[in-house]
């Protein structure tokens, strides 16, 4: 592996968190390496008649409690380097959430911008007929991640209905409403980590208004822009693929809102309403109280943490932050809510959906966001508390928290003691 290895990176947590409990060997054997990893070529008919191949994976990290869960990202750089670590942070973050399921993940390495909507059918059909027989509602259970939405979850799932020649929705999460999708899954992760911060506000020792920085402005970044500014914060800067903006006095989000909606970048709106372009490498140390990471991994590096003015960060992507910038904010005093809790209510809602679609019987909007905000804030708190306890990171809080829950169900299978005394 080499020494940049996102997965090395990774395990550095698993290691922090065994050193605060009584694990045995066994279970850091299990939990140190992906059970399966399978990479595919999907070949695709061009609709220039041409045939063209991409590489995708579908790993199964650890099932010990449950079937694997885990998005299906589109994107040019993916690897299987990043999707097994994906793969072994979904594992952590169901047993933070306490979720009957391990951890999963896949990918195809493709712009999918530069694909016609017809070919992006094609692809996304063809991912299901590669990986037939790892996925299942039993077995591994695909959902939406970075540049993959709820249209590229219903064409698979109708693939995967055609494939075993009856209709199975709990084979996929974030399908649209009308194939069986959840009601409140589009906002999920965000509205997750909506809810987290409100119930540790007092703990956390935050203010009424909070100037608030959104790295990224998809569909996690544009969520929370809205929930924040709703609750009456001030969103003062946001940032996309493509440039970023600020104003003092804060943005008028529903001016970003249309700009991303017409396609264009959030940079398109400056100069308008008191907008003002900024570079979007700058966005991490922009003054404020709220710094939201919301878009690719690493993003936060050794360059830029000694920068972040804010008092909190919220981890709405996985893995932002590489842990020679977790090591400076914390030395920093700067609080950083994890990924594998602060974006777990996306997974949450997938579980709900999974359960709605077994059981054939559908939840209010109203009883997802009760529903979510119940095990956001449980498991929030819980976090918390092993943080005071322990006097650790929320980070390491939150691995210890899911370690604990993992070493009991792998223990529970017998370990060495168990059979050789
Ligand atoms: P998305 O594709 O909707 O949005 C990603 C955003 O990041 C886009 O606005 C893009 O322009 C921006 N971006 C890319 N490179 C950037 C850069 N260099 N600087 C600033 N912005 C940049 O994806 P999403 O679903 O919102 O996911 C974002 C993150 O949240 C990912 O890490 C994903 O794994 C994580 N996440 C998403 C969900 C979910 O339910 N959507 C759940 C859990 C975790």
């Amino acid at each position: 592996m080499s020494e940049d290895s996102l997965l090395d990176h990774a395990l550095v947590r698993l290691d922090q968190a065994a050193s605060h409990l009584n694990i045995d060997p066994d279970v850091i054997e299990k939990l140190k390496y992906a059970r399966e990893t399978t990479k595919v070529r999907l070949m695709i008919r061009m609709d220039d008649g041409s045939r063209k191949s991409f590489l995708a994976w579908r790993c199964r990290y650890d099932d010990t409690r449950g079937p694997t869960k885990g998005g299906i990202r589109f994107h040019p750089e993916s690897t299987a380097d990043e999707v097994e670590t994906l793969a072994f942070w979904m594992t952590f973050k169901c047993a933070v959430m306490n979720l009957p399921y391990g951890g999963g993940k896949g990918a195809v390495q493709v712009d999918p911008r530069t694909l016609s909507k017809a070919e992006l059918e094609r692809l996304s059909r063809a991912y299901i007929q590669a990986f037939s027989r790892i996925i299942g509602p039993d077995r591994d259970i695909p959902a939406p991640d970075v540049y993959t939405n709820s249209m590229i979850m219903g064409w698979m799932a109708d693939e995967y209905a055609q494939m075993v020649g009856q209709a199975e929705p709990a084979v996929i999460t974030g399908k649209p409403i009308a194939l069986g999708g959840s009601l409140g899954r589009g906002d999920a992760t965000a509205r997750g980590g909506f809810y987290l911060v409100r119930h540790l506000a007092e703990n956390l020792g935050l203010g009424q208004t909070m100037r608030v920085a959104i790295q990224g402005f998809g569909n996690a970044g544009q969520h929370i822009a809205r929930l924040l500014a709703g609750d009456g914060h001030k969103i003062v800067a946001v940032s996309d693929s493509e440039g970023a903006v600020y104003s003092e006095a804060g943005l008028h989000v529903d001016m970003l809102f249309d700009a991303k909606a017409a396609g264009h970048s959030v940079a398109s709106t400056a100069g308008q309403g008191g907008h003002e372009c900024m570079p979007a490498a700058d966005l991490a140390g922009v003054d404020c109280d709220l710094l939201v990471p919301a878009a690719l991994e690493n993003m936060i590096h050794i360059r830029n943490a000694a920068s972040v003015k804010a008092t909190l960060v919220l981890e709405l992507a996985n893995g932002p932050i590489t842990p020679e910038a977790d090591a400076i904010l914390a030395q920093n005093n700067v609080i950083v809510l994890p990924d594998i809790l602060a974006n777990a209510g996306g997974v949450t809602v997938s579980y709900f959906e999974w359960v709605q679609n077994r059981q054939g019987y559908y939840w209010t909007e109203e009883e997802i966001h009760d529903k979510l905000r119940g095990i956001m804030e449980r498991e929030g708190r819980a976090v918390w508390d092993v943080s005071r306890a322990k006097d650790v990171t929320m980070r390491t809080a939150a691995y210890v928290h899911a370690l604990g829950r993992l070493a009991e169900a792998i223990e529970a299978h017998g370990t060495q003691n168990f059979f050789t005394s």
